[in-house]
């Protein structure tokens, strides 16, 4: 059965391009870069080379940018870091539709003698800004703000944010993670301390992150051990993956501009003839400022999980939810601080496309959801009750 992936803000196919540039350094070039030698040298080189292009890709430094294992630890690290780095301060922000990694760890501290306030959202997963700017405190260590939600696909407005934010002395860590290759990220104008990165979210492998860290930033490692990454965060580097993870920056930076304006039309076809075919079926987040592939769609009286189930049987994958959560049948906590009611809480179902995609697996998925949705509300006693 043909596979139609209709999921990359889960993750993302690894490019051809990316594998050729990983391959010769699982077996030829296997040297330790903090090794003397010649052969551990060249290793190394070819890290900065691949640092150069993490950098590049949101206009940063390189000696700016710190590789992790994967966008969770770099959100970890940039908390940890801020709080570690200003013992004083007892105070963090955040918003309540942020990705696990940042939520759970400001859970996590306020269970531990921080206060912590969760910006809420409106009903298209707009954020509060005077929320956020009325809760700013002498003792806030940190902000941190995601640029684009995973769930929705909604972007915030994380330069108008920096930008009020100036002259207080807070740190500013956006979760990038579902950004890059997609939207364009420029350190150098969006002014935020911190930035966190994931390799696997733009066709790198998997297990590779970076955090960027504005020169002068004071900054606390999460890792600690060797002296890898300028002390910053120990631990022998994931050569390979981080190769991979430079490549797949350079061409995010090549073509990241024209593919999410393919994949952004994708994505409307698929939300128009969805919503134009199906009856109650609701878009959920602000479709005006939108990642280019993503697209959160209820359907009202059916289970997410039952429709990922049909559809699966189709060779169709997607998410409900998200992925990280799935395999817990809690509902979505980004829909319900959206206030979405009980009935599209549950059958909200998320398509992420990207470059991979084409017209014609937009036209499948278009010609198999209807008769899902239609036997699955055939079932369903609340949908009878509801007409
Ligand atoms: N932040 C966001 C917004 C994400 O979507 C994800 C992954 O789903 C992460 C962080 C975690 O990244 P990783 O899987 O590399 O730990």
């Amino acid at each position: 059965m043909k596979i139609i992936y209709a999921d990359n803000n889960a993750t993302t196919k690894v490019d051809k391009e990316v594998v050729d540039a990983m391959l010769p350094y699982f077996s030829d070039f296997y040297g330790n870069p903090s090794s003397m030698h010649t052969f551990g040298g060249r290793v190394a080189r070819r890290i900065n080379e691949a640092r150069a292009s993490v950098a590049e890709m949101i206009n940063a430094e390189p000696e700016e940018i710190v590789f992790t294992s994967c966008g969770s630890e770099s959100n970890n690290t940039a908390i940890m870091s801020a709080i570690n780095s200003f013992p004083d301060k007892k105070h963090i922000i955040t918003t309540r539709v942020e990705h696990p990694a940042v939520k759970s760890r400001v859970e996590h501290c306020t269970r531990n003698g921080y206060r912590g306030d969760f910006v809420p959202v409106d009903n298209l997963g707009r954020l509060d800004l005077d929320y956020l700017y009325d809760h700013l405190a002498d003792d806030t260590a940190i902000i941190s703000v995601m640029w684009a939600n995973n769930e929705t696909g909604v972007i915030f407005p994380i330069e108008e944010i920096v930008d009020h934010l100036k002259g207080k002395k807070i740190i500013f860590h956006t979760d990038a993670v579902q950004a890059p290759g997609k939207v364009i990220v420029d350190v150098k104008k969006v002014k935020v301390d911190m930035l966190s990165l994931s390799g696997h979210k733009l066709h790198a492998p998997k297990g590779v992150g970076a955090l960027y860290v504005r020169k002068g930033t004071r900054f606390s490692p999460f890792l600690m051990g060797g002296h890898q990454e300028g002390g910053r965060r120990g631990g022998t580097e994931n050569v390979a993956s981080i190769i991979g993870f430079g490549k797949a920056c350079e061409l995010a930076l090549k073509y990241g501009a024209k593919e999410g304006a393919k994949t952004a039309k994708l994505r409307d076809r698929l939300e128009n003839s969805i919503t134009g075919q199906i009856k109650n079926a609701v878009i959920n987040g602000d479709r005006e400022n939108r990642l280019p592939g993503t697209t959160n769609i209820s359907f009202e009286y059916v289970e997410g999980e039952s429709i990922l189930l049909l559809m699966n049987e189709y060779g169709i994958c997607a998410s409900s939810g998200s992925a990280c959560t799935s395999g817990s049948l809690e509902p979505s906590h980004v829909l319900r601080a959206m206030g979405a009611p009980y009935t599209l809480v549950h059958g909200s179902i998320r398509f992420s496309l990207g470059k991979y995609n084409t017209d014609e697996e937009v036209d499948y998925i278009v010609e198999v959801l209807p008769s899902i949705i239609e036997r699955l509300r055939k079932m369903s006693p609340f949908w009878h009750d509801s007409q």
